[in-house]
């Protein structure tokens, strides 16, 4: 299984991609997740993103699709993946078609979880405060001004990016304003 899941950050791509690593036994390849790592580690990559990231804006795509290049070359990456936060350009778009073709592979779905974008705010700060309270780390964009920026990039550079799997008939619209429950339940249909 070979899945994108796209949506606003807040929308619940995360949430529903730990569910199906589980259901499918692949992994979530979050770049979220991994330019943190990086930024934590303080790796060249990391220098470079950790400003952007702070300030809500995208890393360049140089540096995203390399990472995700490497990562879908892994051998854990060989049955599947879910792609959490990838692409989120155009150009990110092409070229994880052009790393799927060179592998002889392709996407069997790409998801949106649709949102209503002004609930997203009190939904990124619920997050927060649980993971405040949980006693994890509060992640430094999860703050309602570099998030306003986070939503613009989204609606700049990402939303067109579920139109061009849509053109090309790949494209499942689900309501991720549903419970939590319902929206793994709609996944799983809509996976099959
Ligand atoms: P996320 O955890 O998906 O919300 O990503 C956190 C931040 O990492 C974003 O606000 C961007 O700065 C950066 N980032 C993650 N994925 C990408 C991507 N595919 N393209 C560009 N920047 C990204």
């Amino acid at each position: 299984m070979r899945l994108i899941l796209l949506g606003p950050p807040g929308a619940g791509k995360g949430t529903q991609a730990a569910r199906l690593v589980d259901q499918y036994g692949i992994p979530q390849l979050s770049t979220g997740d991994m330019l943190r790592a990086a930024v934590a580690a303080g790796t060249p990559v990391g220098q470079k993103a950790k400003a952007v990231m702070d300030s809500g804006g995208l890393v360049s795509d140089e540096i995203v699709i390399g990472i995700i290049a490497d990562r879908i070359s892994e051998p854990d990456a060989s049955k599947g993946f879910i792609l959490d936060g990838f692409p989120r350009t155009v150009a990110q778009a092409v070229a994880l078609d052009t790393m799927l073709r060179e592998r002889g592979v392709s996407l069997n779905a790409v998801v949106e979880l649709r949102v209503d974008q002004s609930k997203l705010v009190d939904r990124i700060m619920r997050r927060a405060a649980e993971a405040k309270a949980a006693g994890q780390p509060v992640r430094k964009d999860d703050d309602p001004e570099v998030f306003k920026t986070r939503l613009e990039a989204y609606n700049r550079d990402t939303a067109v990016v579920a139109p061009y799997y849509a053109k090309r008939g790949q494209l499942t619209v689900i309501d991720g304003m549903q419970p939590v429950d319902d929206v793994t339940a709609a996944l799983a249909k809509a996976l099959g």
